[in-house]
């Protein structure tokens, strides 16, 4: 009997492999004056592999180049991956940061340990990022709200076509410099509420990060965009009533007594770290945030009635974004003015200001890198 976590060396060091050929200052440069969202890429990459019996080891930074994998690697076939997705921000006063980044790595185990796969520890995914960060900080993108998107991740690359959990992973981290996520700072979106698909079910892996969650919500995205919304709004598995939350966003709704609510972690909800942050700074304010249930039917009567006044998604990717009009087969309804509403934007500036050093970190939120 093996147990995964057992008698592992969390003191794995990264041997540095510098890219012999990086890219030229010039190339680098306009890259980064509109970088855009998840198509520019840094020179390296972390790699740590996995193999049972053995642990983790053969921990590097190397040039980032294509994978090399066996048409039998069983997350082709079987989809054994996880991922996490956080930021480096710029301070005040030039230093790199990132921003809860043991939440990611607690996140990280436990999405692995609903995929059956080895929970790495969080000092090595820590130390990842820190030291591909560091050596890729001329990377930082000079675009105004830029910062570096780390994109870790996770899966099974054991040749075997066998159904069981792998005895062989790839951990890597990548980084893209990004602008904004939205186009043109963050307008209020459309949300189009999806009404035969699901995106998580009771006992399934809603709650795990996993590229599984995103390929099968991909046509419910694609039916919003159709009936030309921006983001598709799931509701629960069980009932088709209960707001869940956006294809990669929760989602939060504030009333016109000033109190807020979002639907519960429940097990089908990702449980995402601004979510927990936005939290922590409302209630910290004296404002009052419920964790309860909401249904659709509520959420058309409340905004019809006026005692919705906003409601807003947030995520790492794109923080803060105001929802403003809200659609299904049964018709559309707007939310509040249809803009950003003050305590949307309030609470966002404040989560902000703390991301990038310019108010204080009660909650030692923020890691300096260097
Ligand atoms: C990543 C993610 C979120 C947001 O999590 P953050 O930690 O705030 O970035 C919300 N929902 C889903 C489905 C996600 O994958």
């Amino acid at each position: 009997m093996t147990d995964r976590t057992e008698n592992q060396s969390t003191a794995v060091s990264f041997a540095v492999r510098r890219h012999a050929e990086p890219l030229g200052v010039p190339e680098r440069t306009k890259l980064l004056t509109d970088p855009g969202f998840g198509r520019v890429f840094t020179d390296h990459m972390a790699v740590v592999r996995y193999t049972e019996g053995k642990g983790w080891h053969s921990a590097e930074i190397t040039a980032r180049k294509p994978l090399l994998l066996d048409p039998a690697s069983a997350v082709l076939h079987y989809a054994q991956e996880i991922f996490e997705g956080l930021k480096a921000y710029r301070l005040g006063d030039g230093s790199l940061a990132m921003f809860r980044p043991d939440a990611n790595a607690r996140r990280f185990q436990q999405s692995a340990k609903r995929l059956a796969m080895p929970e790495l520890p969080s000092e090595i995914f820590i130390s990842s990022i820190r030291e591909l960060v560091n050596i890729d900080r001329d990377w930082f993108p000079t675009v105004d709200g830029g910062s570096l998107y780390i994109r870790p991740f996770m899966f099974a690359n054991e040749v075997f076509l066998g159904v069981k959990p792998a005895s062989e992973y790839l951990y890597l981290v990548i980084l893209s410099p990004v602008g904004g996520y939205f186009k043109g700072g963050a307008p209020a979106v459309s949300i189009w509420v999806s009404q035969h698909y699901t995106r998580a079910a009771p006992g399934g892996t809603g709650a795990a990060k996993c590229g599984g969650n995103y390929a099968s919500s991909l046509v419910a995205q694609a039916e919003a965009t159709k009936h030309g919304c921006d983001q598709v709004v799931f509701l629960d598995a069980v009932e088709h009533r209960w707001l869940e939350e956006l294809g990669g966003m929760n989602v939060f709704l504030v009333f016109n007594d000033g109190t807020l609510q979002t639907p519960p972690l429940s097990g089908t909800i990702l449980p995402g770290i601004t979510r927990d942050s936005l939290i922590t700074l409302a209630r910290s304010e004296g404002l009052t945030v419920r964790e309860e249930p909401y249904a659709i039917d509520q959420w058309r009567a409340d905004a019809n009635s006026g005692r919705l006044t906003e409601a807003f998604a947030c995520g790492t990717a794109a923080v803060v974004t105001p929802i403003g009009r809200v659609a299904s087969p049964d018709g559309e309804f707007k939310i509040g003015a249809g803009g950003p509403g003050q305590i949307t934007s309030r609470l966002k500036q404040k989560l902000v200001d703390i991301q990038h050093g310019k108010a204080p970190d009660p909650h030692k939120w923020v890691y300096r890198i260097g």
